[in-house]
């Protein structure tokens, strides 16, 4: 029977908006199924089950492999041919029989158990490219699992909103998942894990959309293809709203529609406090079709372009000609604006650089960020090359992510000077002035930010991580997400401690785009705020109304603070009382 009455569900806020329209429920990163055991008299009705998940699994993939050929051409869906071909294989249906018989468990814990075992093998063997295939088995084991969730719960791909824009509901978002949303598509997100400072809140932070996560139950309690309503404001998920309800939400889209069209008619005032300090005020990009909103939102530049989607995002790493057009087409579209290129930051909770022979133990510990380019010399000159070379076109930045210490900073220093002198050798032109900077992110690099301030021209301080590394709560981990503090003292003495070096210093991690902390991170002394095009017209807003004078008393006192809520609600006072309509 289908469940038509009005139903909420609760989460938490990452990324603000009201969407309403279709539900697509996807499996993507499914958990693990709860195991049981069964009763003789089970087994028949549930290898049944596994069969017709089988029979589901496999329309589903013929009708994917169909629409790629159509979209990209046979090359790109012969992908699916592989995943057929898993499905069926005779090795692991026989081994999972046998499994099945002699557990006497649920079908679908067996299946997990047996695929999960087959995948541990494929990480350790030679052959590089078997290795990689393993995402791909992953993928066929979350769809089996899928089709073996109560029919209620999960419908298939060509379900009644696939094709149309809709609110995508998964479990998790992969960052690959999130680069490969359709942004006119998919009107809101809701996740059952996540954080506010996850890639998938931070991407729909920029794409506009609203967005919650940690829903409890979200994929097995939602109905694919009802109507639904996705309040990011308050972190609401409501299937099946009333009429009611749906002309109450209606109303208050137009509302903010409206709000928020005022607060971008403002986008070429500068973004100066009442009393004369002017903060640069960057965006903060990563996909293409970002672009066009660095324009509309006012923004000076991009403060920090995150490189990773561009450069691990296809099949293949870009080469230097090809990254060479791509970042010199954004310095063109951009000036006389300056563009802030990070070099590429993969691992940890990005896309990683390459599969790895051993799992790492702990990934954001790990070979991740500045040390993965360290490591890869050849390619990370391409990078760099590339860069330099856009240089010509434009008012150009370079910063590198996670940098630890000096050893790093003047590793990185003789790369770019070898880079420079091939450029010379080849004729090819690039600004001698190009800035480099450095993000800091990561406790020591904020604790020597005196000592390194004398080898790099600024520092752009990366609050997410920064906040993830000094108080040690996974920035991704939806267990601890109410830990995630960024406004700990910790945290906010290591800013400040930062900022005193003296150097132009933006702040370019989420903190920036929260309109609560705008007072605090002025009072602190930040020069230049990067933030997600979105947020950029009400973060202007919020520098307007400000007093510099304000922001700095305020501030003398958040760092005498005990406690992060003593310091958010120091900063969240002033700013409720200097621009009140942010928070109508
Ligand atoms: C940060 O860590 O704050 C940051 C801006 O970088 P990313 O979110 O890409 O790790
Ligand atoms: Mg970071």
């Amino acid at each position: 029977m289908t469940e038509s009455f009005e139903r909420r569900m609760k989460g938490l806020p990452v990324s603000p908006g009201i969407a309403i329209g279709c539900l697509r429920v996807e499996a993507r990163g499914c958990p693990a199924p709860v195991t049981r055991s069964i009763l003789p008299t089970e087994t028949e009705s549930e290898w049944a089950r596994f069969e017709s998940a089988l029979a589901r699994t496999e329309e589903e993939l013929y009708a994917l492999k169909e629409r790629v050929a159509h979209l990209s051409g046979a090359t790109e869906a012969a992908i699916f041919d592989a995943h057929l071909l898993f499905l069926r294989d005779r090795t692991i249906l026989k081994r999972l029989r046998k499994e099945f018989d002699a557990r006497m468990q649920n079908i679908d814990a067996v299946y997990y158990a047996v695929v999960q075992n087959f995948m541990e093998v494929m990480r350790h063997v030679d052959d590089p490219y078997l290795r990689s295939r393993v995402a791909d088995i992953g993928d066929v084991l979350q769809r089996v699992l899928k089709n073996m969730l109560p029919s209620q719960a999960v419908g298939d791909l060509q379900s009644p909103c696939g094709c149309q824009p809709h609110i995508l509901a998964a479990y998790d978002l992969t960052p690959s998942d999130t680069a490969d949303l359709d942004p006119r598509m998919v009107l809101g997100f809701v996740t059952e894990t996540g954080s506010a400072i996850s890639h998938t809140a931070i991407l729909a932070r920029s794409l506009g959309i609203p967005a919650v996560v940690g829903v409890p139950r979200l994929v097995i309690d939602s109905r694919v293809g009802c109507k639904a309503i996705l309040d990011g404001f308050s972190g609401v998920l409501i299937l099946n709203p009333t009429a009611e309800t749906e002309d109450y939400y209606r109303a208050l889209q137009a509302e903010k529609d409206k709000a928020y069209k005022a607060f971008t008619d403002m986008r070429d005032l500068p973004a100066e406090t009442l009393d004369g300090r002017r903060i640069r005020l960057a965006a903060n990009v990563e996909f293409a079709h970002e672009y066009g909103a660095i324009q509309r939102s006012g923004a000076e530049g991009v403060g920090l372009y995150r490189t990773e989607f561009f450069l691990l995002g296809g099949g293949s790493l870009p080469d230097e000609e090809t990254q060479y057009e791509h970042y010199r087409n954004l310095v063109e579209s951009c000036a006389p604006h300056e563009v802030i290129f990070r070099t590429l930051d993969s691992g940890g909770d990005k896309l990683p650089f390459e599969v790895l022979e051993e799992k790492e133990e702990n990934p954001f510990l790990g070979w991740r960020g500045i040390r993965v380019s360290l490591s890869r010399p050849e390619v990370f000159k391409e990078q760099l090359r590339a860069i330099l070379r856009a240089s010509a076109h434009g008012k150009v930045g370079v910063m590198f992510p996670m940098v630890s210490g000096i050893t790093e900073v003047k590793q990185v220093h003789e790369l770019l000077e070898e880079c420079r002198n091939e450029l010379r050798e080849r004729g090819q032109a690039y600004d001698e002035h190009m800035r480099v900077g450095i993000m800091i992110e990561v406790p020591s690099a904020a604790m020597m930010s005196d000592v390194l301030a004398r080898h790099v021209d600024f520092f752009s301080i990366g609050t997410n991580d920064l906040t993830q590394y000094t108080i040690a709560v996974d920035r991704v981990n939806f267990r601890v997400a109410s830990m995630f503090r960024s406004t700990h003292p910790g945290v906010i003495r290591m800013i400040k401690q930062t900022i005193s070096a003296g150097i132009p210093t933006a702040i370019c991690g989420e903190m920036g785009g929260d309109i609560n902390l705008v007072p605090l991170l002025v009072g602190l002394g930040a020069t230049e705020l990067s933030v997600g095009t979105h947020l950029l017209p009400l973060i202007r807003y919020a520098i307007r109304h400000l007093s510099y004078e304000e922001c700095r008393a305020m501030t003398e006192q958040a760092l005498q603070a005990e406690d992060s809520y003593t310091i958010r609600n120091l900063s969240a006072d002033l700013a409720r009382q200097s621009y009140p309509a942010l928070f109508e």
